[in-house]
């Protein structure tokens, strides 16, 4: 049988764009894509490339205090949230025309418009038309969600922050993870005032205690109003205000309330049940470890699937799948020891397990080498400076590095080269005979000599 294509790729994030660039710019095969909204997808439009822009914009508030100290002659005043937005945007222009320049020149075929799942070789384009492909490659993505509440429509989600006309004076954050601690920071050092509600005990949840309660500590240092054991039971208009209404009864007024509750994968009314395609219970595509679904000729990839949620794993797993289906070598993702950042202030580096996870799944005695202390730099300065965290997880048997968490200043920068040693199976004497670099934060990463606790 032939196909108008090889390869139809749905949805033109970083996933599906990778994988449609290098299967038919490195193999030759006949790809197209379709993308319903704009090339880039969350992360380049909506996620993480706005937001890191949004966390320098919102740090800078503080840099006059602390240059003052260094001798400099500096103030800085107001935030002009209006004057960044249109320069976020034009950047945003720009990635995306880079986004759609690759394609191009790879040779993909771009549909721009919505397109859903025939049957295992036929995708239907929104204008009707029908094209047949031998593959399907699904990397929908997913969208922020609200939780299910009367007066839940009152909220914005992570979305809707990009297109503010203007900051609001005060905010209500709802929830407790990425996202929602993410924004509290960066909307906070904008000069919003920022309460953020919770419902655990504690932010992060998943990440290593110790670490995320550093977090919260400094986040709260910092003038954000965080209340954890609270959420809320629904929200209500009042005049140009929005009600929360709180678990515990009371209630409380807010400019904007942010929901950063959680996201579902982009998998409704896509056709995927109908072509024989598996959806779990939260709307995420189930496939094998190569990233095949249940029907042969359609793969997902992504967010879609929800196995985790960052944009360099949905690469990974798009040039797993090319190599596998185009280049004949069956390739599975690695989804073990992801290094992964959280850009909250202070910011938090990870890979491996946290203690807490160590002492259950370690199966031998674990160490924790820890320190934590104010960074030369903002001490010198003097003021409320946020302290650093260093955390090895260690086996007291293999001497394995198990785990690595740092909190503080570029902690995501620091966390990609430890993630290095940690992958490739580093014992804590491998960290100890490395050199430190004097003077730096990090070079408490090898000079940690005794454990804290060994649990
Ligand atoms: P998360 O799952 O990380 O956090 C959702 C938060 O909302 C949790 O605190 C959760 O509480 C809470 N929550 C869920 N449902 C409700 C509800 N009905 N009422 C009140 N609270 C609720 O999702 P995010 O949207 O923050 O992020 C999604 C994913 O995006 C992340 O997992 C991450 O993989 C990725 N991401 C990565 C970033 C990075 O790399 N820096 C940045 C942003 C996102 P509970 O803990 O109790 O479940």
């Amino acid at each position: 049988m032939s196909f108008d294509y090889d390869l139809f790729v749905i949805g033109a994030g970083s996933g599906g764009v990778r994988a449609a660039r290098v299967a038919a710019g490195e193999t030759g095969a006949r790809v197209a894509i379709a993308e319903e909204s704009r090339y880039g997808g969350t992360c380049v439009i909506r996620g993480c490339v706005p937001k890191k822009l949004m966390v320098f914009a919102s740090t800078y508030g503080r840099v006059a205090e602390e240059a003052a100290a260094y001798g400099w002659d500096a103030k800085i005043e107001n935030f002009n949230w209006t004057a960044f937005c249109s320069k976020l945007n034009l950047e945003l222009d720009r990635l995306e025309g880079v986004y759609n320049r690759l394609l191009d020149g790879s040779g993909v075929d771009k549909f721009s418009q919505r397109a859903t799942v025939r049957d295992a070789h036929t995708v239907l384009l929104a204008d009707g038309t029908e094209k047949t492909a031998k593959h399907i490659l699904v990397a929908t993505g997913g969208r922020p969600v609200r939780p299910d509440l009367p007066g839940a429509e009152l909220g914005m989600v992570s979305d809707d922050i990009f297109h503010m006309d203007s900051l609001p004076g005060n905010v209500l954050i709802v929830g407790g993870g990425y996202i929602g601690s993410e924004f509290a920071c960066i909307l906070n050092g904008m000069g919003v005032s920022v309460t953020q509600y919770y419902r655990g005990d504690q932010i992060l949840r998943g990440f290593d205690n110790e670490a995320r309660n550093l977090i919260a500590e400094e986040m709260r240092a910092s003038g954000i109003d965080l209340q954890t054991g609270t959420d809320i039971t629904g929200l209500e208009r009042d005049g140009d205000q929005i009600v929360a209404l709180r678990s515990d009864g009371a209630k409380a007024r807010f400019d904007k309330v942010i929901f950063a509750t959680g996201r579902r994968p982009n998998t409704d009314d896509m056709g995927f049940e109908e072509a024989g395609v598996t959806l779990k219970g939260n709307g995420a595509i189930t496939v094998d470890e190569y990233s095949q679904t249940g029907v042969p000729s359609i793969y997902a990839i992504g967010d879609v699937t929800d196995r985790v949620q960052l944009t360099p794993v949905a690469i990974r797993e798009g040039m797993a799948f090319v190599a596998t289906v185009f280049r004949g070598e069956p390739t599975r993702p690695d989804h073990e020891l992801i290094p992964t950042a959280i850009f909250t202030q202070p910011e938090m580096g990870t890979v491996g397990l946290s203690e807490e996870q160590a002492k259950s799944v370690a199966g031998e005695p674990v160490e924790i080498y820890a320190t934590s202390f104010k960074p030369m730099q903002q001490s010198f300065a003097g003021g409320a400076a946020q302290k650093i965290l260093m955390k090895l997880v260690v086996g007291k048997e293999s001497r394995k590095v198990l785990g690595c968490h740092i909190v503080g200043p570029a902690a995501g920068e620091m966390i990609q080269m430890a993630g290095i040693a940690v992958k490739m199976g580093a014992t804590k004497e491998d960290f100890d005979r490395t050199v430190a670099v004097h003077p730096t934060a990090a070079e408490e990463m090898v000079t940690m000599r005794t454990p804290v606790r060994t649990i």
